[in-house]
């Protein structure tokens, strides 16, 4: 739900998401603003006032965050002939004026037509979306592949924009993966699928969980420090 609150002569909009937590939570994302994440049981006007009494401790969280990703950005552009990682092999990026978006690999090259290619924005998204296809598309191959190795159905598979995670698995046995995965080299990929297929028999990270992973993949330890240590190549 979004909300205004006026502090002064400043004008403060937020998300409120209500759940039965039972803290106060803020969060500045980047593009998704301000998030408030409260108890159902508070009253709007008590979130409201609790937002205007910290106006100067958010305002400044949202900054820092933009700024955060201005330099990320400055980082990592995504002009014509910008670098781009595509399941562990750089390449470069082309950018085509057309009226609709697509994204094909040509070799080396990632071709990206999308009526505005002169908007960072508009690239970002148009990179965002037509690699979520082909992630979905190569991730749901190899859980075809690894799960009647591991004796499992999963759930409903989908892609999620995940900050800081590579893949989930719900208590139903849904799982969500980071479209990013298709920048990793494909073993990298391997490794979450493997990962969150495992927790359909192990919900947790004991001895057992991890000697289930070693069974269906006995390098993952390095597939999965390459993820921690290329997480910034990924940036977009
Ligand atoms: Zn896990």
């Amino acid at each position: 739900m979004k909300r205004t609150v006026v502090a002064g002569n400043r004008r403060i909009e937020y998300t409120l998401i209500q759940s039965s937590r039972q803290n106060v939570l803020f969060q500045a994302l980047p593009e998704a603003g301000l998030r408030v994440y409260a108890p159902k049981y508070l009253r709007l006007r008590d979130v409201d006032e609790m937002v205007r009494q910290r106006a100067d401790q958010l305002l400044e969280m949202q900054r820092q965050t933009e700024a955060r990703l201005d330099a990320d950005r400055r980082a990592h552009p995504v002009t014509d002939g910008s670098p781009i990682l595509i399941e562990g092999k750089h390449c470069i990026l082309r950018l085509r004026r057309g009226p609709r978006r697509s994204g094909r690999l040509v070799g080396e090259e990632y071709q990206l037509t999308l009526p505005n290619p002169d908007s960072d924005p508009d690239v970002r998204a148009a990179i965002r979306s037509t690699l979520s296809t082909v992630a979905l598309k190569r991730i749901r191959e190899r859980l075809d592949y690894f799960a009647p190795r591991l004796g499992v159905t999963p759930g409903r598979v989908a892609i999620r924009e995940q900050k800081s995670r590579w893949g989930s698995c719900s208590r139903k046995g849904n799982l969500n993966f980071n479209w990013k995965l298709i920048m990793a080299p494909p073993q990298a990929l391997d490794y979450v699928v493997v990962h969150e297929l495992c927790h359909l028999h192990e919900f947790n990270h004991s001895p057992r969980f991890w000697a289930l992973v070693e069974a269906q993949m006995p390098d993952y330890e390095v597939w999965k420090k390459w993820l921690k240590t290329h997480t910034d190549d990924m940036y977009l």
